[in-house]
């Protein structure tokens, strides 16, 4: 059954941010910052969702507890489905789980290694270094690695005006300097989020600026069997067709639907809280996993 009253088709005008990037990655806040930005804007709260990695989950707990906001703790997650490459969100695992750390170690060595290698390509055409895109990376060797940390350097040399012109240019996809990032498998990730007790949402599943061939319905419906706990409809990468071909699987799989921002600070223009998850999805996320809400 396809949902298509108008007014749903961008979400809740309350709740959750679901889906914000920090220094832990390649956002360019604070996980204070943020939750700071997230009380002034009226938030009901937010998911802190760094690429590969829990580094900012203390910070971002620590923060939450003095604003009194309360937060999700999760994690954004490079994963490949043969060919496409998907992100996935997983929260409230738990974050000492051997399968899952182990999948963030192996995923970020992997990141690291890509990282050199496309900077070396780069580094013969443009005055960029390893150095230089390390210098990027704002929490040292707790900031996962990537192209947004040589779009920066390439910023800093005068190559470029802002991250974004430097993403549509040789930083791009499509680029020669382009390297992929080796990843885990959807299935993978789904089965390690659900054995640390987590929730797996697949990220900006309509977005046909990440990937040209999108995954498909057939493959949803096996992930859903396999775990996966949504789809993450409500983002500014989903296009309207987009949106209600998701919400009939949605409704069609027993998934939940949320909605994020992809908020990275100064370093993308999506606004915090831009696009959100109702009160009612946050609690049954709650309810399913491992770990409390802090703040
Ligand atoms: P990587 O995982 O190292 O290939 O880098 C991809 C990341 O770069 C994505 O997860 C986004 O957060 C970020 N990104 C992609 N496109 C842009 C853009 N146009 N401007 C700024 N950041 C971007
Ligand atoms: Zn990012
Ligand atoms: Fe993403
Ligand atoms: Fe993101």
């Amino acid at each position: 059954m396809i949902r298509h009253m108008p007014h749903e088709d961008h979400g809740p005008a309350h709740g959750w941010d679901l889906h914000c990037h920090t220094v832990y990655s390649d956002g360019t806040k604070t996980p204070a910052e943020m939750i700071a930005s997230a009380v002034a804007s009226g938030l009901h709260g937010l998911a802190i969702t760094d690429h590969d990695t829990t580094a900012g989950w203390a910070d971002a707990a620590a923060a939450a507890r003095r604003a009194g906001l309360p937060i999700l703790r999760g994690t954004e997650i490079t994963a490949a489905d043969g060919d496409i490459s998907v992100h996935m969100l997983a929260y409230q695992y738990d974050p000492d789980n051997t399968a899952i750390t182990e999948l963030f170690r192996a995923t970020r060595a992997a990141r690291l290694e890509r990282a050199k290698r496309m900077v070396a390509r780069l580094s013969e055409d443009f005055p960029i270094d390893w150095h230089s895109v390390l210098r990027q990376a704002k929490q040292g060797e707790k900031t996962t690695v990537g192209r947004p940390h040589m779009a920066d350097a390439l910023v800093e040399a005068g190559v470029y005006a802002t991250r974004s012109e430097a993403f549509a240019g040789v930083i791009s996809g499509a680029s020669k300097y382009y390297i992929p990032t080796p990843s885990p498998s959807t299935d993978e990730v789904v089965r390690t989020v659900r054995e640390a007790g987590g929730v797996s949402v697949i990220a900006h599943p309509g977005d046909r600026g990440r990937n040209t061939t999108l995954l498909g319905d057939g493959r949803i419906r096996a992930l859903a069997g396999e775990g996966l706990g949504g789809l993450e409809v409500w983002h500014r990468g989903n296009a309207d067709d987009q949106r209600r071909r998701l919400l009939g699987l949605a409704d069609e799989l027993g998934l939940l639907v949320t909605g994020g921002s992809d908020w990275h600070g100064a370093g993308k223009p999506n606004r915090l809280g831009e696009n959100l998850t109702g009160d009612a999805t946050v609690r049954e996320i709650v309810a399913r996993g491992a770990i409390e809400v802090v703040g």
